[in-house]
């Protein structure tokens, strides 16, 4: 399903009930294009980037500190869990995903990750692509505007401030609605593997 609709929080819980292994495989874009930005490998320049997703080394292991994180993610080696929730992690990794190689090179990784055991999959493409064979198959979704206000809700959170009263108004919720919005658009409408329900999938409306 798309963003902040309960993939993570429910995967997270569903693995831990059932006694298996959780991956949510939206860390591995996400270390990609954290990787690029950092090393300066401009975000439209495919090849670089693709290079990038085949080289660099991307672990998630159990929590390390005690922060509210569910994972520690290392990207060669640096623990760069935080870092991929910054926006502009947000901003310029739809655009990563979208490049075919970035994709093969981490689905790849993925299906080697499923090989380990019974495992939760988190992503966009699970059911449809990397596991088409999964025993369940579950999509969440839900409107723009709960998922908007779920994200909103824990960025004030994490910076200790107030949520707004009515918090439609507040130009932060703006943003990461449009954000949101903008990032649901180029998932969907990508060639490789858009975001779509499989057939076999169950619907869950978590508005
Ligand atoms: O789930 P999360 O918001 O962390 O995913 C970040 C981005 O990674 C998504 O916007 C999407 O572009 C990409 N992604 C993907 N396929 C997945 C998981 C994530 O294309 N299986």
């Amino acid at each position: 399903g798309p963003a902040a609709s309960g993939k993570s929080t429910v995967g997270a819980l569903l693995a831990q009930e059932l006694g298996y292994i959780y991956f949510d495989t939206g860390v591995m874009y996400r270390a990609v294009t954290w990787a690029a930005l950092k090393r300066g490998i401009p975000i439209t320049h495919e090849q670089a980037v693709t290079t990038l997703s085949e080289t660099l080394r991307i672990q998630v292991a159990k929590p390390t500190v005690n922060d509210g994180r569910q994972y520690t993610v290392y990207a060669d080696g640096e623990d760069v869990t935080w870092d991929l929730r910054r926006p502009e992690v947000n901003e310029h990794v739809s655009p990563v995903s979208a490049y075919p190689g970035v994709r093969r090179s981490l689905v790849k990784q993925q299906r080697r990750i499923a090989q380990q055991g019974s495992i939760v999959m988190v992503g966009r493409d699970i059911g449809t692509v990397v596991l088409p064979d999964a025993d369940l198959k579950l999509y969440l979704d839900g409107t723009v505007a709960e998922r908007a206000r779920r994200r909103y809700l824990e960025v004030v959170q994490r910076n200790g401030e107030q949520a707004e009263h009515n918090h439609t108004q507040d130009s932060v919720y703006q943003s990461i609605y449009q954000a949101l919005a903008r990032r649901d658009e180029i998932d969907s409408k990508r060639l490789v593997s858009p975001l779509h329900p499989a057939e076999d999938a169950i619907l869950v409306d978590t508005t």
